[in-house]
């Protein structure tokens, strides 16, 4: 990897540990999601960091995907069981970390454990060439041996600059084929998820959160006012998640409705939020690495 290369993630790494970290102390009874997520991201921004996707705030059968909106009334509530994920990028380079709090009860605190010792052992044996299905069976049978399932649909995943997703996933399950396997330089994202319900999620409502779906359709964007506000939107956020409360320099009169009109016409996307099928609770955990000669560096 080369060496400039290297320290923008190094630096994107201490400064998504330090935001996450900050961000697990505020989470507390009656604290909205709302402040919780500007505060998180305005820390990132102000160590010199850009967030690399909005800040992430599911809680209890909800594994993933929620932002709140600019005017979002949601609290926390004793008991919740919250996962909070944070990602930071410098020049595209990403690091993204997630930890799982549980606000003022001690309920869940063996889910809790379950995914943050399987997220150990998987980065123990994280090194070039090992298989994914080898660290996807560790996950499974330590999240297992703690009576939990894993969740099945979710996993890590390679990043690249300026892209999330960038083509190796890591599972937590065994039984998954995959015919690339992590080398030497990856910065890889590796998160198991733990849950008291089936192991598998199914998409629920809108979370809020958008990304730019660059392809032939942007000529169908006719409207003027609309395309400007897409080629804003593009240029401010690239190829990387982003928030509707985001989009507000770009929003007349602070109206979400150009966001609907561009998901319509195909050119923006909206994820959904991720709901374990059978309402169990979930837990996770995640770090980014960068393999090395002989196995893993954590940055996160
Ligand atoms: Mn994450
Ligand atoms: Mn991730």
């Amino acid at each position: 990897m080369d060496e400039a290369v290297y320290q923008a993630y190094k630096r994107a790494g201490a400064i998504a540990r330090e935001a996450r970290d900050y961000g697990q102390s505020l989470l507390k009874p009656n604290a909205t999601y709302l402040a919780v997520a500007t505060a998180v991201e305005q820390r990132i921004q102000e160590r010199g960091g850009r967030p690399a996707f909005p800040v992430n705030i599911a809680r209890n059968h909800i594994a993933a995907h929620y932002t709140p909106t600019a005017t979002d009334p949601l609290v926390l509530n004793s008991g919740d069981l919250v996962k909070l994920d944070v990602g930071v990028h410098i020049n595209g380079y990403i690091a993204d970390t997630a930890v799982t709090h549980e606000i003022s009860t001690s309920t869940h605190t063996k889910l809790i454990q379950a995914a943050n010792e399987a997220l150990d052992h998987a980065i123990a044996i994280m090194k070039p060439g090992v298989p994914p299905s080898d660290i996807g069976k560790l996950v499974e049978t330590t999240i297992t041996g703690y009576g939990f399932k894993p969740i099945e649909n979710l996993m890590g995943h390679s990043l690249t600059q300026y892209e999330l997703h960038s083509g190796l996933s890591i599972p937590n399950i065994g039984a998954y084929a995959s015919r690339r396997k992590p080398q030497e330089g990856d910065a890889i994202a590796i998160e198991p998820f733990a849950t008291t319900g089936g192991g598998h999620v199914i998409s629920g409502e809108g979370s809020n959160i958008f990304i730019c779906v660059d392809s032939f359709k942007t000529h169908l964007v006719r409207d003027r006012a609309l395309k400007q506000t897409y080629d804003r939107i593009r240029s401010a956020f690239s190829t990387l998640p982003f928030a509707s409360r985001w989009c507000r320099p770009f929003l007349p009169h602070n109206s979400d409705l150009p966001l609907r009109r561009l998901a319509r016409l195909g050119v923006i996307r909206e994820y959904p939020q991720l709901r374990e099928e059978h309402g169990g609770m979930v837990a996770q955990k995640e770090h980014t690495v960068i393999v090395t000669t002989d196995g893993c560096e954590v940055i996160t």
